[in-house]
């Protein structure tokens, strides 16, 4: 797989140096997500109030890509409204879907803008959502609890 040296220095670098790694204590919810086709796993933590994330944290192994996604997602979606998250997703789902033709939106999606050569390679697309899905599933989940609460 051939990306730019450039974004493969931002993905080598989340990688090695992973932001909000680490399960907290803080915690509405935890989800487990795998992803088969290569082994990579993602244990997520995540607690909103307010409609807003006002926590997250995640553990996982596997390569070096889902585990660079799981970090970036991690920086983007803290901090924000679970709308604004999900207009993130949006635009990195459908990024990872244009099967190279798209750069990604620099202004939204910050570093995740390095995975952009990714979607050139079907196999590996699933290594990149896998700690998105994992916000996805945990955040409707938390937004399910706390209108039943
Ligand atoms: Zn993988």
């Amino acid at each position: 797989m051939e990306l730019n040296s450039l974004y493969q220095e931002v993905i080598l670098d989340h990688y090695k140096r992973p932001h909000h790694k680490g399960l907290s204590e803080l915690k509405d919810i935890q989800v487990h997500h795998v992803n088969p086709s290569c082994g990579d796993e993602v244990t997520l933590n995540l607690s909103i109030s307010g409609g807003i994330v006002s926590d997250i944290s995640w553990d996982g192994v596997g390569c070096s890509i889902s585990q660079a996604s799981t970090s970036i997602m991690t920086d983007l979606v803290l901090g924000q409204t679970v709308a604004h998250a999900y207009k993130i997703l949006d635009n990195f789902s459908e990024l990872m879907a244009s099967k190279g033709t798209m750069v990604g939106d620099e202004a939204l999606l910050d570093d995740a803008v390095a995975l952009a050569g990714v979607s050139k390679f079907p196999a590996r697309v699933k290594c990149a959502l896998l700690g998105w899905m994992a916000f996805k599933d945990a955040s409707v989940q938390a937004i399910d609890g706390s209108e039943k609460a």
